[in-house]
């Protein structure tokens, strides 16, 4: 497989998770519940946790959240991020409270005295802060509205570094970067030209991406995509739904880009007039009695499991595969790195392929 070769950037750490440099990429959400709501919040948070989430955001839209910020965090055991607009008092709170990161949005909190009093309070708890440059919420500049044209990722991108040079004139370089889009090219630019012009780690994302249907495509287009180019060190998938449903699409996105793995890979024919067993049954069960264990034969790669219609491409992706089944006419050959070993039956198919995966894996 090819390796991507990522963008050198500083490190920055969100409590115990590492952010660029070599750290792999991880996986953030953001809670839905109203955070004053501290039980509701701790329970999605905790629901995460469990589906991969790797650290989590929620929204301080008040003192009331500001303040249940510090129940949250003991009630769970992943960083926490406050996300913060409009009002810079509520990321000092936030920053009492044990916060581990902040995201401030440099459209809505950027008067020079009060960012300095956040940035201080910030370095004292060492804790980063994301410049969160969202399209929607972009402040409009003098010079856009003198009429100077720029395209909308130019513009964020000003935004960005902008805000960027009041914190370091803070002396303050404790940062994370994002730029999103609604719109995936608008993204994928944006982060592409500012890899050029900083060495902050990114926070990647396509914002507002959507239903899930739509949303899991434009992710895995416009994260991926940046991923493919090195550029990225963290994830966020935004859908309209269950935030486990961002997580487990973070996960598969950056599983197969091969940046990390999390469950065994089932490479499966789409089946067509030439089968003649239930691949789609087959694959199914095995996906499910594998139960998203990180089964692997060597630590380091998921386990690749090939369940093939016909004999057509059925042997060829069989034997590449760790473990694989090319089907005929109701029974099939198994193949384990890349020896036919024996043949089975339809109705043995599955079990017999769960106990070669048993045996094989570590
Ligand atoms: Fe059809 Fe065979 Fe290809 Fe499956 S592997 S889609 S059965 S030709």
């Amino acid at each position: 497989m090819m390796v991507i070769k990522r963008r050198k950037t500083r490190q920055v750490r969100i409590g115990a998770v590492k952010i660029g440099g070599n750290a792999p990429v991880s996986i953030q959400s953001m809670a839905k519940t109203d955070t004053a709501d501290v039980d509701a919040t701790v329970r999605q948070i905790k629901a995460l946790e469990r589906e991969g989430c790797e650290i989590i955001r929620v929204a301080v839209k008040d003192m009331f959240s500001a303040r249940a910020l510090s129940k949250i965090k003991a009630g769970i055991n992943i960083p926490l991020v406050a996300d913060i607009h409009f009002h810079f008092q509520l990321a000092l709170e936030a920053i009492a409270r044990g916060v581990d990161g902040l995201r401030l949005n440099p459209g809505n909190i950027y008067r020079y005295r009060e960012l300095k009093q956040v940035v201080k309070a910030a370095r004292k708890r060492k804790i980063p802060i994301r410049v969160g440059v969202n399209s929607g919420s972009v402040r409009e500049p003098e010079s856009r509205r003198a009429g100077e044209s720029k395209s909308q990722a130019d513009w964020m991108i000003k935004s960005a570094l902008d805000y960027i040079r009041i914190l370091e004139g803070l002396d303050f370089y404790n940062i994370i970067v994002s730029l999103k889009s609604s719109d995936v090219m608008v993204t994928v630019d944006s982060y592409r030209k500012m890899a050029g012009l900083c060495n902050y780690p990114f926070h990647l994302g396509v914002t507002a991406a959507g239903l899930p249907e739509q949303a899991r495509i434009k992710s895995a287009i416009g994260i991926g995509g940046l991923l493919l180019r090195g550029i990225g060190d963290t994830v966020r998938v935004s859908l309209t739904g269950n935030p486990r449903e961002e997580v487990k699409t973070a996960r598969q996105i950056l599983q197969s880009l091969g940046a990390r793995y999390f469950e065994p890979e089932i490479i499966a024919c789409p089946t067509c007039g030439r089968t003649q067993v239930d691949v789609v049954k087959i694959a199914q069960e095995v996906k499910k009695r594998l139960n998203n264990r990180q089964c692997s034969l060597n630590g380091k790669k998921p386990l690749r499991v090939a369940i093939m219609g016909c004999m057509v491409n059925g042997p060829g992706e069989a034997r590449d595969a760790d473990i694989g089944l090319a089907a005929g006419k109701k029974s099939g050959a198994v193949f384990i790195k890349g020896k036919r070993i024996r043949r089975v039956r339809e109705e043995e198919m599955v079990d017999e392929l769960l106990k070669e995966i048993n045996r094989i894996v570590i």
